[in-house]
């Protein structure tokens, strides 16, 4: 079976190699900056959406591979399997997890689940904010409260703006576009406030970029806390769309009726490469150490040219151009280099993504 199993791997690697394409035990070279049916030349230099330039992992990559030739079937095992792993290194039961197509699939669940009853959500400004048309939509109305002035959420006005008929507060830690994060200690007792009235919902989209530990072991004795989790970030899985929610069993019975099919989402494929990059530890370790590096570089580049930045717990950099005399955003297009945009207009606040080291020198030249 096995051997029958490597033969078709072996053949496939031909077929591919035949057709141009990179053979299969070729897809665990990293880096893969640059998708493999593109020239590098081809292709902007994207720091736009926190995406991992170095993913995904060797052993994901081979595994996504792999499963791409059992595709053909359901695979209710490889679900359970990857709830099981995703429990087990988040130290909390099967029960506690529910996946999704990306965290955003989580978010949109968590909205669903609060819009049930009609009220209000409580959100930082700015924060991760793609989620709230459509919580809007669903009826429930945005309460926004702003940053404190070094761009960090401000707990206790959050706490304040609780009313009797919000049904959400959403926490991203550390926070998209700023990459501040909430000091632990202070999290989990606005936490365990806040719970006695409404649901969190704790996104830790970025955490592992940082050496703070994950509020996942709070779910336990907690039915109104929720934390959304991805595999698109350190573990470079963005195109693969796998995300997860950890929260209470009670909670991830509720939101997997909102699923037509609990934990179905998933492709075979992405599944698979999910649970080979949970035992990659080796990659998301270069991950981390690359990202610092090139983060501290960039930090220091940017402020030599005046353009003050925020103290950054993630994978990106949130930047004020108040100072910066010449036009940011057209050198960046001369360059061919994807940014975003401004987040605050008073102090022209803006984010880039922490890309390769090569890619964020030719960025700093560009400015340069
Ligand atoms: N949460 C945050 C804070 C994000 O920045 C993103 C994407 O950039 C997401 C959630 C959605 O990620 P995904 O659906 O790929 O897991």
């Amino acid at each position: 079976m096995q051997t029958n199993r490597r033969n078709w791997l072996r053949q496939m690697g031909l077929a591919l190699a035949g057709i141009g394409l990179a053979p299969v035990k070729d897809l665990a070279l990293p880096p893969a900056a640059t998708p493999v049916h593109r020239k590098p030349g081809d292709l902007p230099i994207r720091l736009s959406s926190n995406e991992n330039p170095y993913g995904p992992s060797p052993m994901a990559r081979i595994a996504m591979a792999e499963g791409v030739l059992t595709s053909n079937r359901y695979n209710w095992q490889l679900s359970s399997d990857l709830v099981s792993a995703i429990a087990v290194k988040n130290s909390v039961s099967d029960d506690n997890i529910l996946l999704g197509a990306g965290s955003t699939e989580i978010l949109d669940l968590v909205v669903r689940f609060s819009a049930v009853k009609q009220g209000s959500f409580i959100l930082a400004d700015p924060t991760y904010g793609y989620w709230t048309d459509m919580a809007q939509a669903m009826g429930l109305k945005k309460i926004a409260v702003p940053l404190t002035a070094d761009k960090r959420h401000d707990l206790p006005a959050m706490l304040s703006a609780i009313a009797p008929d919000t049904r959400l507060i959403y926490v991203c830690n550390p926070n998209n576009p700023t990459g501040t994060i909430c000091e632990r200690e202070a999290l989990t007792a606005f936490i365990q406030e806040a719970t006695k009235k409404t649901m969190v919902l704790v996104d830790e989209a970025y955490i592992d970029f940082t050496t703070q530990q994950s509020m996942a072991g709070l779910v336990i004795g907690n039915k109104n806390l929720i934390i959304a989790k991805t595999f698109s970030k350190i573990y470079g899985m963005a195109g693969a769309r796998t995300g997860y929610a950890i929260a209470h069993a009670s909670t991830i019975e509720q939101l997997s009726k909102l699923q037509v099919w609990a934990n179905g989402s998933i492709s075979v494929a992405s599944a698979s490469g999910a649970l080979a990059s949970l035992k990659d530890q080796d990659f998301v370790r270069t991950t981390y150490m690359s990202n610092e590096k090139a983060r501290k570089y960039t930090i220091e580049q940017l402020e030599r040219l005046k353009i003050f930045c925020i103290p950054s717990y993630s994978n990106f950099i949130y930047f004020s151009l108040s100072d910066y005399k010449p036009d940011f955003f057209e050198r960046l297009k001369t360059n061919n280099i994807i940014g975003t945009r401004i987040y605050e207009e008073n102090g022209k606040w803006s984010r880039i993504t922490v890309g390769t080291m090569e890619e964020m020198e030719k960025f700093i030249s560009a400015l340069g």
